[in-house]
């Protein structure tokens, strides 16, 4: 069920030019030229940020190198540099936070803020949005324009933001819709491609308007399903905050008999993070948090979450949970959890036996184990991820998941999970990544 739309909800931020304009910002003698900043400087190279002098002498982010050279041959061509981008990334980041804590990012240079009741009304909307891109140029770089868009939904605010580059805030309203619709062309909706276009046109849907004044059993007709998200995106519902119906992603199983032992539910644990830290890779999460639970047979249990610093690869998410399990206790009547809190090479003789001493001493018998993530945020800052240990652990865990696609879940695993392969099946199908549309 869909919430009715409110103006005011959503507000979009877009650093203009931004990878450009930070090699502005950090050599003064680049500003004012045109600059292209590229992976690979050769001819073949793409240029992945051109600086808005650039794009006024007609080069587009996505051309070739050559191809700049040839439009405007004394362009500046810089060779990316991810790790300076991400250290501007986090201080807008910070500046952002200062404003409001319901931010996300959703790119390195892209960030929104669903605004609070209070705040959502023309006067305190647009004076936020100017003290957010006036605080950028004054804490992170008097260089960095950004663009602000206001609006009813995720989709309108960014539409908003795109109407006016570099360094505009742009409301759009409920009330202002088909106004705001008869300027534009289709492709000027994000989403809409040329393919789509040519769709729409041969159905004699020629310009957003248009669309607009569509109904939904006609839109299905052309589109399918993707007509009546059409419908309501249009109207400032609400359709593409696909990231809110994912708060946790988490696995539990019950224990098959062989299994209810501590080597074997560790196995199965291990299994159980293989897949959910697969899940959050494909849903392009990042983790902060992380929940175990074990219980027992004679009805006890186990249970703790914890708070970790962000994280989408499945060695981290290993570490953190085993860091968390050190607390679980497997046997009742000893003491083992405390000794394990105990550097035990230093104690004493007879305090090395605290745990055999008590007679009722026995394992307890795990029954069911469950783990999962929780606040999760966008990971796209990850691609630029500067930790090489991260980064590496990251690969894997890609390279793993791709092969899982191809074979079936399961396919490759260290040998840690192999006892507990068959155990824990999937009964969860692997979602695609979403995208920022949906169809
Ligand atoms: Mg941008």
């Amino acid at each position: 069920m869909l919430n009715s739309p409110i103006d005011f909800q959503t507000l979009f931020l877009d650093m203009n030019s931004f990878f450009a304009s930070v090699e502005q910002q950090v050599q003064p003698k680049l500003r004012g030229v045109p600059v292209g900043v590229a992976p690979y400087i050769g001819g073949s190279g793409c240029i992945i940020a051109a600086s808005r002098e650039a794009k006024l002498a007609g080069i587009k982010t996505g051309s070739l190198v050559r191809e700049a050279k040839k439009i405007y041959p004394k362009i500046k061509i810089i060779e990316s540099r991810p790790a300076l981008y991400l250290i501007y990334h986090k201080e807008i980041k910070k500046v952002i936070e200062s404003f409001s804590p319901y931010f996300q990012p959703l790119s390195i240079d892209e960030f929104i803020i669903h605004l609070t009741p209070r705040e959502q009304n023309f006067a305190t909307a647009m004076k936020l949005g100017a003290d957010i891109k006036d605080k950028i140029r004054e804490n992170v770089g008097d260089f960095l324009t950004s663009s602000v868009g206001i609006g009813p939904s995720r989709f309108l605010a960014k539409m908003a933001g795109e109407r006016k580059k570099p360094d505009g805030l742009t409301i759009v309203k409920l009330s202002g819709l088909e106004k705001f619709y008869a300027d534009l062309k289709l492709t000027d909706l994000t989403g809409i491609n040329h393919q789509l276009e040519f769709r729409l046109g041969s159905f004699g849907i020629n310009s957003p308007l248009d669309f607009f004044q569509a109904d939904i059993p006609r839109l299905r007709q052309i589109l399918g399903h993707a007509g009546r998200l059409w419908f309501y995106r249009l109207r400032g519902f609400e359709v593409d905050n696909v990231q809110s119906p994912t708060k946790t992603v988490g696995h539990s199983h019950v224990l098959a008999p062989e299994f209810r032992n501590r080597a074997g539910a560790e196995a199965v644990i291990r299994k159980l993070i293989y897949k959910a830290a697969s899940r959050l890779r494909a849903g392009k999460f990042l983790a902060a948090g992380i929940s175990v639970s074990v219980s027992f047979h004679d009805a006890s249990g186990f249970h703790q979450s914890k708070k970790v610093p962000p994280f989408s690869d499945t060695k981290s998410f290993i570490d953190h949970v085993f860091e968390i399990l050190k607390n679980c206790r497997w046997c009742s009547g000893c003491h083992c959890e405390e000794r394990s809190n105990l550097d035990f090479k230093r104690l004493p003789r007879a305090e090395k036996n605290i745990g055999s001493r008590n007679d009722n001493a026995r394992p307890l018998t795990p029954s069911y184990v469950s783990v999962s993530a929780f606040n999760l945020s966008s990971s796209h800052e990850i691609q630029l991820s500067i930790f090489k240990d991260i980064e590496k652990s990251r690969q894997i865990s890609e390279a793993m998941d791709k092969i899982d696609d191809q074979f079936g879940v399961g396919f490759v695993h260290p040998a840690s999970v192999f006892s507990a392969k068959d155990s824990a099946p999937d009964r969860i199908p692997f979602g695609k990544p979403r995208y920022e549309i949906r169809h």
